[in-house]
């Protein structure tokens, strides 16, 4: 009998099984796509140029992320901010310097630069302290008793805005947040209030998250991972069952496979567990948690350049602010600034909508955004491509889930709550950095832990 074995090889499940496995124990990982990393994944394109079709930067106080790549001797460098960022505002788009601290800033610009009346500006800023107010007073580990818990949890961020009376200039940071920036791919009337304030209480924008890269793409983590697992690692694998009793668990694959433990972590992405067979059952709290708790949706989109060419005119690729498709475009090149890469993100409705288009289509609307941010040059990249996270079938969007409106206070305490053998691991348990890396890793950490204090050993041993 194995000591454990991990459902999902992404971040979340690789970290676990590596902490049990230098703990001394047995452990077998069973994942349901060919390749390991989920969310984090990188691709070699026709171009020669690799990239990241998941997550790709780190953040400054990422710890436990920037401890990783430090023990894979991975390398990493800083995100290029320099110079001014783009930003659209009612058909202008305009060259905008970036302020220091992200708490002066109207999302990252010195207010001051934009094409703004100082009264959408003043309005902006009087809608951001009073949102920041809120962030502090959540409760980061129990969202469900901060104060006002259940009225914030019921009024969607969307209402919040409206009651303000609030402008679309005066909207557009905490729609973003909601978008790409926190936890990501979903609109402000699908979350509630008390979900949003959270979401910035534990993962603030203001900590620079997107701080650095890897050379080579954040892929490369995984890869190591899953490579130092050798024969431990089963890919094409699904899991459909976990049964449990006394004597132990027994978990089983889609060929009717069964591996039989003491321990499991299951690290999948909470709407997929719908999908896994439960013996006893799941309690009805939970699965009513995973039932609304949705992904959100995403289309990460990359395009490729000879060379950064826009910071040879003091740009940094950075856009925001009004567009037809791309919610933030991004410098994503290595320091040299060749090759050139743009990433960019299509979210919330915007990305379901994309998702309805046929790849011509999608190409052309990509093509014409780009050159109408970044000039005809953008429109001319030696290779484009974008991926819908929305049609992977073991992961079924992205960045992460969101809890909607209500969730938080009537099931809040099944949210990370053990299932007698079965531990919950996976970015979306976090209770720093949820729907980052960072939160993967501690998730995964937590869950490893679990299983040992369960087992009755250290983690020293
Ligand atoms: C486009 C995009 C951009 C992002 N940008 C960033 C960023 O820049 N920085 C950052 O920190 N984070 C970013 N993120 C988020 C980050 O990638 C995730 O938080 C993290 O990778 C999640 O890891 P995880 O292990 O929790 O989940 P996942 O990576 O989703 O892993 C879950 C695994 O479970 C497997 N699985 C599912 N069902 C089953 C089953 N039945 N049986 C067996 N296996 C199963 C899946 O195939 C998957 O491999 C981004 C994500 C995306 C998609």
């Amino acid at each position: 009998m194995l000591d454990a074995v991990v459902v999902g090889a992404g971040l979340s499940g690789l970290v676990a099984a590596r902490r049990l496995r230098a703990a001394g124990q047995t452990v077998r990982v069973l994942e349901a796509a060919d390749t390991a990393g989920g969310r984090m994944r990188r691709r070699r394109l026709d171009c020669g140029v690799t990239v990241d079709l998941g997550g790709q930067w780190g953040g400054d106080t990422h710890t436990r992320f920037e401890a990783l790549v430090n023990a894979l001797d991975l390398e990493r460098f800083r995100s290029f901010y320099d110079g001014e960022g783009l930003f659209r505002w009612r058909g202008e788009a305009r060259q905008a310097r970036l302020g220091a601290d992200f708490d002066d800033t109207l999302l990252f610009f010195e207010p001051g630069d934009l094409p703004l009346s100082a009264g959408e500006r003043a309005e902006a800023r009087a809608v951001e302290q009073r949102f920041r107010q809120l962030v502090e007073q959540v409760d980061p580990d129990e969202p469900w008793r901060s104060p006002d818990a259940v009225a914030l949890d019921t009024i969607t961020a969307s209402a919040w805005l409206q009651g303000l009376g609030a402008s679309a200039a005066a909207q557009l940071p905490l729609q973003w947040l909601g978008r790409v920036g926190g936890s990501g791919g979903f609109e402000l009337h699908q979350v509630s209030m008390l979900h949003l304030a959270w979401t910035q209480a534990v993962a603030p924008q203001r900590e620079a998250p997107e701080g650095w890269l890897l050379r080579g793409g954040a892929g490369q983590v995984a890869e190591r991972l899953a490579a130092d697992l050798g024969p431990d690692l089963h890919t094409g694998c699904p899991v459909v069952a976990i049964a449990q009793d006394d004597g132990g668990a027994e978990v089983t694959t889609d060929d009717g496979h069964r591996h039989r433990c003491r321990s499991v972590v299951v690290a999948m992405p909470p709407n997929q567990r719908q999908r896994l067979r439960f013996d006893p059952p799941l309690p009805p709290d939970q699965i009513a948690l995973h039932q609304r708790w949705p992904m959100g949706a995403m289309v990460k989109v990359l395009a490729v350049y000879e060379r950064a060419f826009w910071r040879d005119d003091g740009g940094n690729g950075l856009t925001l602010g009004e567009r037809a498709w791309l919610e933030l475009t991004a410098d994503s090149s290595p320091p040299e600034a060749e090759p050139g890469v743009l990433a960019g993100f299509i979210a919330a409705d915007r990305a379901l909508a994309f998702g309805t288009m046929n790849p011509a289509e999608q190409r052309a609307c990509l093509l014409a955004e780009l050159e109408s941010l970044w000039g005809p040059r953008a429109g001319r990249p030696i290779e484009l491509i974008w991926h819908d996270w929305g049609s992977e079938p073991w992961t079924g969007g992205a960045f992460t889930a969101f809890p909607l409106p209500g969730t938080w206070t009537t099931l809040g305490d099944a949210w990370r709550r053990p299932h007698g053998r079965v531990v919950w691991a996976g970015t979306e348990v976090a209770r720093r950095w949820p729907g980052y890396f960072e939160g993967a890793i501690r998730a995964g950490e937590a869950a490893a832990e679990a299983v040992l204090v369960r087992q009755g050993r250290s983690m020293r041993r």
